[in-house]
């Protein structure tokens, strides 16, 4: 099966950058969202992007506009019906995302694939919501996603060896480096990231090291590009907290018990830089 057509729906931070470049990869996108001014925040966000790719010599003028000539932007759910994989991203809520499956399961054919670009509810949950769950399977981008190689590709329980070929594919032809995982809770890249930034809360709340020499340990001792309590407040703490809660609630297993300290700052609004604070403070 070639995909040509893909639906993207929502235009947020994920949905925008997934519709670039499936669309810089050749496919028609229509990008759909709720709101015109998600739709413009999202369509404003790719020619950005393509412009400072443009300025940087990474890509023609002529790229960047037939890029943009392939993205169509939408509020209308029916204008996903022509599309051969939809590849959802829109905020992490279950219940949510279930009602928009079961609406283009309806709306578009028996072929469509669905992606979702959850980062941590089951991919063999969601599937559930599914007329077809073999065509269901978990799509996970990384932030930015222009610029981010990976991307996990999740099989739920029921998802179709062939879906995941066409996934796998699909990925490499996006220029992306796909990585076949299977339905755990937090994938691989949430499990393993989510416990070491918890784990400096911990060294924090204990008074093992100042914040700093706990990010400096990480980038100069093992090479990381950002320290864990530096990249806790890029992702949102908020969002550190609830992975945490999945890994814990999901494996019911102690060892992903979240920090206390993580869940004070979360409680008194201290999220990172959406914030303005969190570990450290960016208000200056
Ligand atoms: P976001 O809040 O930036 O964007 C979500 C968008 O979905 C919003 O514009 C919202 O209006 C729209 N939306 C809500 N309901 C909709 C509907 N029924 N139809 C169409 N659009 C709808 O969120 P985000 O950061 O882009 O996250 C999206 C998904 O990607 C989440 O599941 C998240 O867990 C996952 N994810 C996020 C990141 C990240 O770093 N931000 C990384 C990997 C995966």
């Amino acid at each position: 099966m070639e995909i040509k057509r893909i639906g993207v729906l929502g235009a947020g931070t994920m949905g925008n950058g997934i519709a670039q470049v499936a669309a810089q990869s050749g496919h028609e996108v229509v990008m759909r969202d709720i709101e015109q001014r998600f739709i413009d925040g999202g369509m404003e966000s790719i020619k950005k992007n393509l412009s400072r790719g443009v300025k940087k010599g990474r890509i023609t003028e002529e790229q960047m506009e037939t890029t943009l000539s392939r993205i169509k932007p939408t509020l209308d759910m029916g204008d996903l019906s022509g599309s051969d994989l939809v590849i959802e991203a829109v905020i992490e809520d279950a219940e949510l995302k279930k009602s928009a499956f079961r609406e283009i399961d309806e709306l578009c054919g028996d072929h469509v694939i669905i992606a979702t670009n959850t980062s941590s509810i089951s991919i063999t949950d969601l599937a559930s919501a599914m007329e077809r769950p073999e065509k269901f399977i978990g799509m996970h981008f990384m932030n930015p996603v222009p610029l981010m190689k990976l991307v996990e590709v999740i099989r739920g329980l029921q998802t179709s060896n062939e879906t995941t070929s066409v996934i796998l594919a699909l990925a490499e032809k996006m220029g992306k480096t796909p990585v076949e995982v299977n339905d755990y809770p937090g994938f691989i890249a949430n499990r393993l990231l989510m416990p070491m930034i918890n784990e400096a809360a911990f060294c924090l709340m204990e008074g093992v090291a100042a914040r700093e020499s706990i990010d400096t340990v990480m980038k100069l001792g093992m090479n990381h590009p950002m320290g864990p309590l530096e990249l806790a407040d890029l992702i949102g703490l908020d969002v550190c907290l609830f992975i945490m809660e999945v890994l814990y609630n999901d494996f019911n297993d102690s060892k992903y018990r979240p920090c206390p300290l993580l869940k004070k700052m979360v409680n008194a609004g201290y999220l990172g830089r959406k914030t303005g604070k969190g570990f450290y403070d960016y208000s200056r």
